[in-house]
Formats: C-alpha cells, structure tokens, sequence
C-alpha cells in the first residue's frame, strides 16, 4: 500500500494510491499519517479501508503533494553508511552507525523548492532512503524484531550545507535542517509491499545530468540494524522518520566541489518509492 497527502502545506490530507495509480481520499477514516494513527494499528485499518477503494473520492492529479506523514517527534539520520560514500568525503569506514538529529521542521514535501539558506554557498544533495517507524521502541534485542516496528518507507533528500555542516564548529544539525531541507516523498509504501528494502537503486540530478547513483545493497549497515542500534539509545517513536545515509557522488565530494544555486533542479529516485523534482530558490 502507497500512503500519500495532499493538498495545500501544513493542512495536508491523508490518501492512498491505488493500483490505477489514482490518488484516493481517506480523510473520511483518517485524521493523518501521525503518531497516533501508526501506533493504533492506523496501516492494518487502512488495509481494509484500501479494499473497498472505489467508495473513496478521487482526487485531482495536479493537487499538491505533501510529506506522507505529519510532522514526526523525531528525525534520526545516519552519515556515511555508504563505504564509497565514506571514501569520497575522505574518512574511515565506521565502525558502529554514525548519527546525527535533523530537525522536524525542515521536512518538505517531495516536489517543493530547496531553499538555499542565507550566506549559504555550500548547498548540497544527498539521495536516500528513509525508514517510516511504525510503532514506539525500546531496547529491540534482535535485528529481526526490528522488523516488525518498521511501518514503511519512502524517498528522502538530506539537503546538506556543508559549511555549516562542517566548518562552523559544534554538530551535524545546523548544516542538515535548514528550512525545506528535507523533502520526503512522494508516497511511504508499507514495508509489506517492498520486497527488500537492501536492493533498491537510486539515483539524483542535477539540472538533468546524473550525479549520484547507488544501491541500498551497499550500505554498511542495513535498515534492521540501524533500528536496532537506534533502540539501544533513543526511544523510537511511531511516525519518526531513520535516515539511512547516502551513496556517492555528492557535490563536495567532486573535483572541484559543486553546490546548488537558485534556479538548479534537483531530480532523484528510488526503486518502488517514486522520484522528486525540487527547484532551488534562494531563502
Ligand atoms: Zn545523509
């Protein structure tokens, strides 16, 4: 099952993509895709509500799209899971999940703009996949039961300033959560639907011209791993978005380096979780 919403930012409506690839309207049976609804069971009953979908309003395929959640209570995210990745921004392969925290407000929907931080001249791209958690945990004690608290995912870009990131001092977060430096989307397929989140190719534009390409069979830690790692620390809650870290070919880690400016495009996809357009505008 694809979940999606629509509609104009911060009142978004929760639907589901249908087979015919139409948009469906639940919020008749659904407040949103949020804490309560993940941690109630929300998918199963959207199951049900999904089989009898021809009773569901069609909504217009030019309606805005939005994150496929409501704002999380946590974003989570791993740097450098990709080895080639690691190498081409010149560090050691890690040893144990490099983590950093993005703030919640920086999520945008798939298709808005980037927008390009005041004094920013190291805006950058990062293609990944992002896991969806689907119920609260703690002290998982095993990869396998992280499966069962993992409600979905979808396709994420960890906008990056890198001097901020890097050459301010302090931590990660002030280069990673920028407003709008966090499109997620287009849609969360339920982690029924995809097969195996460790083979999925994904890939990022610029302008048209391809800069990352990559395969979730090359991280170094897999998405079960990264969920129960992050339980040992943190309490998981449903609804929170787990960055998974991104292949190579980032614009700092080309020769020389190339950042985004106003009026780029940013094109990026993955296997069964849809693409993203986002045009860069100044902030
Ligand atoms: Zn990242």
């Amino acid at each position: 099952m694809k979940l999606v919403r629509f509609g104009t930012g911060g009142a978004e409506k929760p639907g589901i993509i249908t087979a015919d690839g139409r948009i469906r309207d639940v919020s008749s049976h659904v407040a949103d895709y949020d804490h309560a609804f993940f941690s109630a069971g929300g998918i199963q009953r959207l199951h049900a509500i999904a089989a009898d979908c021809d009773t569901l309003p069609s909504v217009s395929p030019s309606v805005r799209i939005g994150p496929p959640i409501g704002r999380p209570r946590n974003v989570f995210a791993i740097g450098l899971n990709y080895g080639d990745h690691a190498k081409e921004t010149g560090v050691a392969i890690p040893v144990e999940p490099i983590l950093f925290m993005k703030a919640t407000s920086a999520i945008c929907g798939p298709h808005d703009p980037i927008l390009i931080p005041r004094g920013s001249k190291k805006t950058d791209w990062e293609v990944e996949l992002a896991i969806i958690i689907g119920s609260d945990a703690r002290y998982l004690d095993s990869k396998a039961a992280a499966r069962g608290v993992i409600a979905g995912f979808c396709l994420a870009n960890d906008v990056s300033e890198r001097e901020f990131q890097i050459e301010r001092g302090g931590q990660w977060s002030k280069g990673k959560s920028s407003a709008n430096f966090l499109p997620l989307g287009p849609w969360l397929v339920t982690a029924d639907e995809l097969a195996d989140p460790q083979s999925l190719g994904l890939t990022l534009d610029v302008n048209g011209i391809r800069r990352q390409t990559g395969n979730t069979s090359s991280m170094i830690f897999d998405v079960w791993h990264i969920v129960h790692y992050l339980s040992q620390f943190f309490l998981l809650e449903a609804g929170d978005v787990v960055l998974t870290g991104t292949p190579p070919g980032v614009g700092m880690g080309r020769k020389p380096p190339e950042y985004l400016k106003a009026g780029d495009v940013v094109t990026l996809g993955a296997d069964g979780l849809g693409s993203q357009t986002s045009l860069c505008q100044q902030a």
